[in-house]
């Protein structure tokens, strides 16, 4: 079959800008140059206001869950499960290329993205320091501070981290209407530092703390919607990689890994109350579901959901895409347990795992999948005491 031309490619991606796409299967919301929402392929309430797991510009997207991006053709490839070709077919419609109109767009497209990636950089560069002024300004997680009663309100011993610290007053800045962020709440809030393979800081995880809450997680509304918004937001660059619970030892033997903070919590909590010897066992979060998994080769259907269409809706699939760097487990590790929580969806959770335990194979290494029981997580198994499933 002939290879098609670069010239009509750029022009078809001229023509459809990513957002304007994806806005057609999820409602986006606008922050300056940018649009976020819930995902077209992986969320399941499209109209939700406050998801954030899916950014896109007009000329590519991202989604944290499914831990993949790229270009309009790439997003129709994943939400319809099309190839290269179909998906082409699909955005081209009834509309003839017009050769000069295709090369005006070629040069303006080149040109943001010129512009495009040195604003990221600038922005990441700028985010990173904010970030690392907020974790210097935080101290130990010691028991009495409202971090670690946060931690015991949860049923969780409070751990001996440095990866874990308690601040005071951090704001909270959520974009209104405009796109334009405000400053919405400030309050005490548990950080957790987010590092790199070399454990170089890459970004923070932020609880907002009222310990007046019953959960003991602050309410924060919109003022302006009187919607509430999520306690809990991630700062910097998580993509590869991880929070660093607890080390164990510098090299761990085993690896316990799963989505949040908590949830991974919960099983040391039980492991060190019952008295394990947990010297050689480290503890980590991968901040989120997508990051645990890494990017996945192609999507699969999802078995019950349904998209707008009727068609099954499309998910990230159990298969990982090994030329997209994902975690990276330190080469001690033989035996790696990976949690997979009650609180998302269970076929996501699953083809997640199944794509991390792929990903993280290596000769003389075990690796395991721990199923919180359903309609559980694993920390109302641990305050419930629950025993866990598992599977080889
Ligand atoms: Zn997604």
């Amino acid at each position: 079959m002939a290879r098609i031309p670069d010239a009509v490619l750029d022009d078809l991606r001229a023509r459809n800008p990513v957002h304007e796409v994806a806005g057609r299967y999820v409602a986006l919301r606008n922050k300056g140059n940018r649009w976020v929402g819930p995902c077209p392929i992986c969320s399941s309430n499209t109209s939700s206001r406050t998801a954030c797991r899916f950014e896109a510009s007009a000329d590519k997207w991202v989604c944290a869950v499914c831990c993949d991006g790229g270009d309009v053709i790439r997003l129709i490839e994943c939400i319809e499960g099309r190839g290269f070709r179909e998906a082409v077919e699909a955005l081209v419609g009834d509309a003839e290329p017009d050769p000069a109109e295709a090369s005006r767009r070629a040069a303006e497209r080149a040109k943001r993205k010129e512009m495009d990636e040195r604003e990221v950089a600038e922005r990441r560069e700028k985010e990173r320091t904010r970030c690392r002024d907020i974790w210097r300004s935080g101290i130990a997680c010691l028991p009495g501070s409202s971090a670690a009663t946060y931690l015991q309100l949860r049923g969780l011993n409070v751990p001996d981290t440095r990866s874990l610290r308690f601040v005071l007053e951090v704001p909270y800045f959520h974009p209104g209407p405009d796109g334009k962020a405000r400053l919405i709440y400030s309050g005490p809030a548990m950080l957790a530092a987010i590092q790199d393979a070399i454990c170089i800081f890459r970004g923070l995880h932020i609880t907002w703390i009222d310990l007046d809450q019953p959960d003991g997680k602050a309410l924060i509304v919109d003022p302006e919607t009187g919607e509430q918004l999520p306690a809990k937001k991630v700062r910097g660059v998580k993509q590869g990689n991880a929070i660093r619970l607890i080390s164990g030892c510098e090299s761990p033997s085993r690896l316990v890994l799963g989505e949040g903070v908590e949830t991974v919590l919960s099983p040391w909590t039980a492991m060190h109350r019952a008295g394990h010897d947990l010297s050689q066992t480290a503890f980590w979060s991968s901040v989120d579901l997508g990051n645990l998994g890494g990017r996945a080769l192609e999507t699969v259907p999802h078995p019950v959901e349904t998209g707008r269409n009727g068609a099954p809706r499309r998910m990230p699939g159990p298969v990982p895409d090994m030329s997209v760097a994902g975690m990276a487990i330190p080469d001690s590790v033989t035996d790696i347990v990976l949690l997979g929580d009650g609180d998302s969806d269970r076929f996501l959770t699953g083809t997640t795992l199944r794509r991390a335990a792929q990903r993280f194979a290596a000769p003389g290494r075990t690796i395991r999948l721990a199923w919180a029981r359903d309609g559980y997580d694993f920390n109302d198994m641990l305050r419930n005491a629950v025993e866990a499933k598992h599977e080889q």
